[in-house]
């Protein structure tokens, strides 16, 4: 099918709610990207960052291939399914032990968050320790995902407009301020809600104190810490889990994009005093935790630590942040490069829209979020030589304009 036919049949039968380019994706490598022209793209941004050891990676595409030819697909119930066992370990053994409930998306990690932080403040309410508590506090410009709860959680009134009524309990407060946390804080609060550094959100990474002051708030008022690392996670900021830079645990945290090495994966982990609450019949997911899906984040999570690419990922977040640091003394218009590992932000001053235009065609893609913020989330498998590559193009394109 050539691109023209193939965006025809979209026209008429794919519902038009995403922004595309004229681009028709056939073919991906590590970092590259091939389309139906026979194009080649250096893809900075893989799959927004589902492709975070870069596209079709030989372990994960070869564990994939061996659980397809054994099995695909069984239900949670009745069938232990010992790929899920495997995966949730790793998961433990790298964050802080807790248990893994897993689902097939960002938004549904959240959804189980909430679910399981209402659901424990219920059993403790029950057992007589506080009144009940149902009220969720995150902060503005966070983004949790589509299904209602998670935009009601999603502090951004544009992701609000034309679904009212949301569902009630969220508590909005600006990022990285303890302080209004600790004011709002109150009775029926049952947790905090935050990404340890925001994505969607403009690539905003907290102050030191931040997270650490929130487990401290969390602790001291009796109610839970929830991390967001659907983006952070998965080793992107160079350690397995973005909340570990802190040296801060939550109680929860939810896990997507790169956990499959591309697979459609999610999860939500809890310490297992708190997962205990989640007995049969209050949580599920049909998909969830289907043996190839974990099979694949097996094999992601044996990449990273084979091949070293916490390291690498690090290294290649030094490499874009030295040059484009050198790209803003030359232009007036980068106002702050900023991000950890293989997740990084260049805010400008003017809308970024053109930049990213630009360089989709020039063989480079990125992307730009919050209007003004063009976003890398590279794969922690590129090389120094593809990140240069990636850069002269971006610099070519950021001092043209
Ligand atoms: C992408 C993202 C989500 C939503 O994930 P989906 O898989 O699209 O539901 C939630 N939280 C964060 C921080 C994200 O980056």
């Amino acid at each position: 099918m050539t691109t023209r036919e193939t965006i025809e049949l979209f026209g008429k039968h794919v519902i038009a709610n995403y922004a595309r380019s004229p681009i028709v994706a056939v073919r991906g490598e590590g970092s590259w990207l091939w389309d139906a022209d026979g194009k080649r793209y250096l893809d900075l941004f893989p799959g927004w960052g589902v492709n975070g050891i870069g596209h079709c990676h030989p372990r994960v595409v070869a564990a994939i291939r061996e659980q397809a030819g054994k099995l695909l697909h069984v239900a949670n119930v009745p069938f232990y399914i010992e790929e899920q066992g495997r995966l949730a370990q790793l998961i433990a053994e790298r964050s802080f032990g807790g248990q893994c409930f897993f689902c097939n998306s960002g938004a549904e990690g959240n959804e189980a968050a909430i679910k399981l932080a209402r659901r424990y403040a219920a059993d403790q309410a029950a057992a007589g320790a506080h009144p009940v508590r149902y009220k969720v506090i995150t902060a503005y410009n966070s983004f949790h995902g589509r299904t209602l709860t998670t935009v009601a959680a999603t502090a951004q009134p544009k992701y609000h407009a034309g679904f009212y009524p949301l569902p009630p309990g969220f508590v909005h407060v600006p990022y990285n301020d303890a302080d209004v946390v600790a004011k709002l804080i109150d009775n029926e609060t049952c947790a905090v809600m935050i990404e340890p550094i925001q994505g969607e959100g403009g690539v905003n990474v907290p102050s030191d104190g931040y997270l650490p002051a929130l487990r401290k708030l969390c602790d001291e008022r009796g109610i839970l810490l929830l991390f967001d690392e659907v983006q952070t996670g998965v080793g992107r900021t160079g350690k397995w889990f973005g909340h570990q830079n802190w040296g801060v645990e939550p109680d929860i945290m939810s896990l997507a994009k790169a956990l499959g090495g591309g697979l459609a994966i999610g999860a939500m982990v809890a310490k297992p005093h708190i997962a205990k609450s989640l007995v049969p019949g209050t949580h599920a997911s049909t998909f969830g935790g289907n043996p190839i899906a974990c099979a694949a984040g097996i094999a992601a999570f044996e990449a990273i630590e084979e091949e070293g690419l916490l390291e690498n990922a690090l290294r290649i977040g030094k490499q874009i942040k030295s040059r484009m640091a050198a790209v803003a003394e030359k232009v007036g218009f980068i106002r702050d490069v900023r991000g950890m590992g293989c997740m990084i932000g260049i805010e400008l001053d003017r809308p970024g829209a053109d930049i990213v235009k630009q360089c989709m065609a020039q063989g480079l893609l990125i992307n730009c979020t919050h209007d003004t913020v063009l976003r890398l989330l590279p794969s922690m498998a590129a090389t120094e030589a593809e990140i240069g590559q990636g850069m002269d193009i971006l610099e070519q394109a950021l001092t043209a304009s």
